[in-house]
């Protein structure tokens, strides 16, 4: 579900009561727990999303307070007026009736957080210039505007004004080059990566490429997603070095030559784990808060010592990424803290 239905004045709210399994409608509102409302009285259910997130995983987990004793809190919309709902929120209503079978309009949603965009990406010049020249790149795969948490509109600004920028900077690019790879780069490249493509199709291990990927997926989101501890990092970039060990022996399901996608996404899980240990490793580092990187070991944000980008370069002959910093222009808006609690509020 989109954050939009907190917009419109979705309420999130969980029984009071652990086990409590009853028909959502048929629970009286003194025993509902408004969570988001009653930590956050000031903003309520538009908290931001990161402090929304973290607050449903402290229901979830630390409460043990999940509907059905499962991972999901109510994002309840009943008390609006349906021709609002249709006008406002009528796409995403319909995509949950379908897929659930219940018409959020009568009865709560069923949601918990999930994973919806990446926040970092390839470092970009003003000209949405790679550090490659020649190769340009803009929205969500490149590493500015995503702010604290990639609030709404931040990617708006990331593909239709990186966009705008990368377009005519690659054209004047290719205009300005003298002569078309009189060096032999694109054929020197294009035999390095048949030859990453043979290496695939030739390769006998006894690792499935799908179930290291999942084991990926599952290593990441336990440690690197909404709460960050040091310790866990470290196991967790252990781990990363661990499967790309056994990506090593993988055995390809498919070794045909014609569309042949097995080959593209091993190809993709290699780069996978290389970007997953820049993250793991990125974040162990950063020791503070900021915005979705809370460590609760550092709670609070440190521009003194981490108002700056951190940067990663592959390192092909470590096999592993390198890292440094660079500090982040906050000349025109200098940055200040974000308050939410009542007791913070001026
Ligand atoms: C449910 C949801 C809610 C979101 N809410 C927000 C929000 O509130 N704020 C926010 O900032 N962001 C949000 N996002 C993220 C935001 O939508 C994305 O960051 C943004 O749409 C990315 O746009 P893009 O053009 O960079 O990439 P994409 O829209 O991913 O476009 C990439 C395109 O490249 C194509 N492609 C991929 N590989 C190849 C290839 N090899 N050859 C040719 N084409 C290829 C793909 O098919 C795709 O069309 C949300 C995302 C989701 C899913």
């Amino acid at each position: 579900m989109s954050e939009s239905a907190r917009g419109e004045g979705g309420r999130v709210w969980v029984p009071r009561t652990q086990g409590d399994n009853r028909d959502p409608k048929s629970i009286p509102e003194s025993e509902r727990w408004y969570f988001l409302e009653e930590w956050y009285p000031k903003y309520g259910n538009l908290v931001p999303r990161d402090v929304a997130t973290r607050a449903i995983f402290k229901v979830v987990y630390e409460h043990n307070l999940g509907i059905d004793g499962k991972p999901m809190v109510y994002l309840d919309l009943t008390h609006i007026d349906r021709k609002i709902l249709d006008k406002k929120l009528e796409g995403i209503l319909e995509i949950y009736e379908k897929f659930v079978g219940d018409d959020p309009r009568d009865t709560p949603m069923k949601i918990f957080p999930g994973m919806h965009y990446t926040m970092g990406g390839l470092w970009v010049d003003y000209k949405q210039s790679t550090n490659i020249p020649g190769i340009y790149s803009a929205g969500e795969s490149e590493y500015q505007y995503h702010g604290a948490n990639r609030l709404g509109a931040n990617s708006l600004v990331s593909c239709i004004w990186g966009g705008f920028i990368a377009g005519p900077s690659a054209v004047q690019y290719a205009r300005g080059l003298q002569q078309s790879d009189g060096n032999g780069y694109f054929e020197a490249e294009r035999k390095r990566q048949l030859e990453i493509n043979d290496g695939l199709m030739r390769a006998d291990g006894s690792e499935n490429p799908f179930l290291l990927w999942r084991e990926l997926g599952e290593e990441m989101t336990k440690n690197c997603t909404v709460i960050r501890y040091n310790k866990n990092l470290q196991q967790c970039d252990a781990k990363l070095v661990e499967l790309l060990e056994r990506f090593q022996k993988i055995n390809l399901s498919d070794r045909s030559q014609w569309a042949n996608t097995t080959v593209a996404f091993a190809r993709q899980l290699y780069n996978m784990l290389q970007l997953s240990r820049v993250i793991a490793q990125g974040a162990a580092m950063r020791d503070e808060s900021r915005g979705a990187h809370y460590k609760p070991d550092f709670p609070d944000r440190d521009d003194k010592n981490w108002l700056k980008t951190t940067k990663a370069t592959f390192a092909p002959d470590a096999d592993e990424p390198k890292f440094e910093f660079e500090p982040v222009d906050v000349s025109l808006i200098p940055p200040r803290p974000r308050k939410y609690d009542v007791s913070d509020w001026i």
